[in-house]
């Protein structure tokens, strides 16, 4: 993924991920926030500039308890997703069609 992401010129500084299994209990498997909070102390990153993107509600639960904004896109799972939205508490901040149109989101909120 982060040789394809560079062929566009994209650098991906880490990439984080739980290798536990639901059942051991841990907390950095989403949609515990145990591994934002490692991102966030070796990053320094401030939350509230910070937007989480994914395809499944489970992924953006952390969002606002982190005080970032949830953007759900509608490829993959984000499909199915989207239509549970009115059946959840939890509701993203932004759902858009793709990654692309979430990556267009970010950078026109960075803007203002
Ligand atoms: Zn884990």
């Amino acid at each position: 993924m982060g040789r394809e992401l560079a062929k566009e010129g994209v650098s991906v500084e880490a990439i984080y991920y739980c290798h536990h299994r639901p059942e051991d209990g841990c907390d950095c498997c989403k949609p515990a926030s145990g591994l934002f909070w490692q991102e966030v102390k070796e990053y320094h990153i401030d939350l509230g500039c910070s937007y989480l993107v994914g395809d499944k509600l489970s992924d953006l639960l952390p969002a606002h308890a982190l005080g970032s904004k949830a953007i759900l896109v509608i490829t993959g799972h984000g499909i199915e997703h989207s239509r549970l939205i009115n059946e959840q508490d939890f509701k993203p901040d932004h759902m858009v069609p793709d990654l692309y149109a979430a990556t267009q989101l970010i950078v026109s909120h960075s803007a203002t």
